[in-house]
C-alpha cells in the first residue's frame, strides 16, 4: 500500500457506518454526472461507482492514483484525473449540473470552495471537511462564525451541515473534528449576482476590516451615504450585513 502523505491531507476514511452514511447522502443515480475529488483508497469510490455505474475522480497522489485503478476494475467506469484539483477546469466534465463530492484534504479546503464556486455547472456538491470550517459555511450573519466564506458560499447555495464525524473515523486520526456539508447551488444563482468578479473583491475588502464599521472596509466603493440609499447602516459591521445585502451592494 502507498505511504500516507500528510502534505496531500490524507486521512482515510475506515468506518464503515460513516462511509454508508456519506453514500446515502450523496444519492448516485444511474446516469448521473459525478467528480470525486480525493478518491484516496476509495472508501466511498467503490460504493459510488456501483451505484452511479460511471464516475469521474480526481487524484494528485501518483501511487494512490495507480492503486486505485486496479481496485476499481470491474466495478464500472472510473476516469481518472491524475492533477492537482486546485487546476482543474470542472466545466471539462460536461454540462451542468454536476455533483461534485468527497471528503476533502481540509489545508485546501477554503481554496477549493473558491474554485468550485466559479463553475456554473456544478449544481450540487456533498463534502466532508473539518467541522469548523463547516460551522462558518452555514453561519447566520450576527454569529461569530460568519465571515466571507459564509457569504461567498451562501450567495450561490443552500448550505447544510448534516452531520459530525469523530477523528475515530478515519487513519490516521486527524487532529480535529470533521462534518458533512450538502451545498445546493441555487437555481437562481447565475442570475442573482450581476458580476461576480466584483462580488468576490466587494467581499474581500469588506471582511478585511471585520471589526471596524463597514463604511471602512467599503471606502473605495461606496461612501456613507450611498451605503444608507441601500439601508445598510455605515457603523455596521461586516458581519452585521445580510448575504442578501453583500449582493445588493455589488450589484448597485
Ligand atoms: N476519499 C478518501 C477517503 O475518504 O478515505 C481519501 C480522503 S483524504 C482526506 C484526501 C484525498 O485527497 C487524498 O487521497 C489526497 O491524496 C487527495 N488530495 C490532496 N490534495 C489534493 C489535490 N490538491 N488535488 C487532488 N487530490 C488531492
Amino acid at each position: 500500500m502507498p505511504p500516507v502523505r500528510r502534505r496531500f491531507g490524507q486521512h482515510f476514511l475506515k468506518d464503515a457506518a460513516i462511509v454508508d452514511r456519506i453514500i446515502r447522502a450523496i444519492d448516485a443515480r444511474p446516469g448521473e454526472r459525478i467528480v470525486e475529488i480525493g478518491p484516496g483508497r476509495g472508501a466511498l469510490t467503490i460504493p459510488l461507482l456501483r451505484t452511479a455505474g460511471a464516475l469521474d475522480v480526481v487524484e494528485v497522489d501518483r501511487d494512490l492514483a495507480a492503486e486505485l485503478v486496479e481496485r476499481c476494475q470491474g466495478t464500472g467506469r472510473l476516469n481518472l484525473v491524475r492533477q492537482d484539483v486546485l487546476t482543474v477546469d470542472f466545466a471539462e466534465f460536461g454540462p451542468a449540473p454536476l455533483k461534485v463530492v468527497g471528503n476533502l484534504p481540509y489545508n485546501i479546503s477554503t481554496p477549493l470552495l473558491f474554485h468550485l464556486l466559479g463553475f456554473n455547472q456544478v449544481g450540487h456538491m456533498l463534502f466532508m471537511l473539518q467541522k469548523e470550517v463547516v460551522d462558518r459555511i452555514c453561519a447566520a450573519a450576527g454569529t461569530p462564525e460568519y465571515g466571507r466564506l459564509s457569504v461567498m458560499v451562501q450567495a450561490r447555495c443552500r448550505a447544510e451541515k448534516l452531520f459530525d464525524v469523530a477523528p475515530a473515523a478515519f487513519s490516521p486520526r486527524p487532529n480535529v473534528d470533521s462534518a458533512v456539508v450538502r451545498l445546493t447551488v441555487l437555481p437562481e444563482a447565475a442570475g442573482r449576482i450581476r458580476d461576480f468578479n466584483r462580488f468576490t473583491e466587494l467581499v474581500r475588502a469588506a471582511f478585511s476590516a471585520r471589526r471596524k464599521k463597514i463604511s471602512n472596509g467599503l471606502k473605495p466603493w461606496f461612501d456613507a451615504a450611498q451605503l444608507e440609499e441601500l439601508n445598510i447602516s455605515p457603523s455596521a459591521r461586516p458581519a452585521d450585513l445580510s448575504v442578501a445585502d453583500y449582493i445588493n451592494l455589488s450589484n448597485s
